[in-house]
């Protein structure tokens, strides 16, 4: 039997099938640009993990229905899943489960109400998931299938940290709070870090960094997310690729009326111009490190300044946590950039923070340490799964649950 995990954005569709009960990779896959009527979707799929041919195929596809038909067909072509009832369950990331969802669930009728209702919250991202959910359930319905939320791991954020100082009642009529992003990697990586230190995650204090397009960080004391840097939306916190991360919300006043720019530009402009783009006009980090080494003055400011805000942040969740036991790069700059990594930590010394160089250049596909031998803190460099973490939550809540004819 096996497990099929399906990640749906607004125009992507990444899909990736475990075999149980290891949960070993047979096939994964990533299909873009659907629905845009300028360029025919593409579709790149890879059987593994000892397959190494990557397929490209361009499709014609204008809604993700015909994107998971596509998905099922090449998964029958290529042997890797003859038919629905191979699957034990589909697993589904939903970006924002509000304060409903603590922990992935069953879907029926009413879960799939409940995350409809929460659309204003994430208008971009929840109803692709929940389209990939409804065609998911048309086409195996008698299938379970679950939802794993990427707000949920932060869930156990007190109130002191996830209120903002606003009048209570926004809180109260219109949900307005911190709630968090990137809980899955968070959670995974947090448990792999316990794992390679042989040490129980409950007696941890743990600082991960996400640092991929969209980055985040997280403060972990035993095992309960405490604080995270992103808030009511992905926007605040970090610096990132195209987004502002924190900023004095005053500016939007101002620039409203200097500039007459209208909402929706103000949200294109924080969302799709800011960042390490609107710093130094590109917002590919690998980029932005060549032409850093190049001497471009921009690039080498977007890199002080993504690494500052770190800085800040790491240092705010120590306070945070009393101290820090292990700090983690995760993401496809914390993962790959030894200089990101290098530079976030100069200077924290002092406080028990210090990166052994040569072992910071060194790369490694599985987890590594990174500190220098007097380092108080460790510093774990792990390569990120959230594919792996959901079809681990929903063999989890699959077989703990007992199953209505509705959840199937
Ligand atoms: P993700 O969203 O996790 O896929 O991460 C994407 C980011 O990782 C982009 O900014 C990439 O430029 C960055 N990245 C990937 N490989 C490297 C690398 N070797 N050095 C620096 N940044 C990298």
């Amino acid at each position: 039997m096996k497990i099929l995990v399906i990640n749906s954005g607004s125009s992507s569709l990444k899909f990736k099938l475990f075999v149980l009960p290891e949960l070993s990779v047979s096939a994964s896959g990533l299909i873009e640009e659907i629905g845009d009527e300028r360029s025919p979707a593409r579709l790149r799929y890879q059987t593994g993990p000892g397959d190494t041919r990557t397929i490209s195929k361009t499709l014609h596809l204008t809604e993700h229905r015909q994107a998971i038909s596509a998905m099922t067909e090449l998964l029958r072509e290529s042997g890797t899943m003859n038919n629905v009832e191979d699957l034990a369950a589909i697993g589904h990331r939903v970006v924002h489960g509000g304060e409903d969802f603590h922990e992935p669930v069953l879907l029926d009728a009413k879960i799939i109400h409940t995350i409809e209702e929460l659309v204003p919250l994430a208008p971009l991202h929840n109803p692709a998931n929940l389209a990939g959910i409804r065609v998911s359930r048309e086409l195996a319905p008698d299938t379970p299938q679950v939802a794993v939320f990427d707000t949920a791991f932060h869930q156990t954020i007190p109130e002191h940290a996830y209120l903002y100082a606003l009048p209570r009642k926004l809180y109260k009529n219109n949900k307005v709070r911190r709630y968090g992003f990137h809980g899955t990697s968070h959670g995974y990586v947090a448990g792999q870090a316990a794992q390679y230190l042989g040490r129980p995650l409950k007696e941890l204090r743990v600082i991960s960094l996400h640092l991929g397009n969209g980055a985040s960080a997280a403060a972990i004391h035993n095992g309960k997310c405490i604080d995270t840097s992103m808030g009511l939306t992905p926007l605040e916190g970090l610096i990132m690729g195209t987004r502002s991360g924190d900023l004095d919300p005053a500016i939007l006043f101002y620039l409203s009326r200097e500039t007459g720019l209208d909402m929706d530009g103000l949200d294109r402009m924080l969302n799709k111009q800011s960042g390490l783009k609107g710093i130094c006009g590109e917002n590919d980090m690998r980029q932005i490190t060549e032409s850093a080494a190049r001497g471009d003055n921009r690039a080498k400011l977007a890199l002080t300044m993504f690494c500052y805000r770190l800085k800040k942040y790491i240092g705010s969740y120590m306070a945070a946590l009393g101290g820090v036991d292990c700090l983690i790069f995760t993401g496809g700059i914390g993962e790959n950039s030894s200089l990101v990594r290098k530079m976030s930590c100069e200077g924290l010394q002092p406080f028990g923070i210090t990166v052994d160089p040569i072992r910071n250049d060194q790369h490694h596909q599985n987890t590594y340490a990174i500190q220098a031998g007097e380092s108080n803190t460790k510093i774990l460099v792990i390569p990120t799964n959230e594919e792996l973490e959901i079809a681990r939550q929903t063999l989890q809540v699959i077989t703990t649950t007992p199953l209505q004819p509705d959840q199937m």
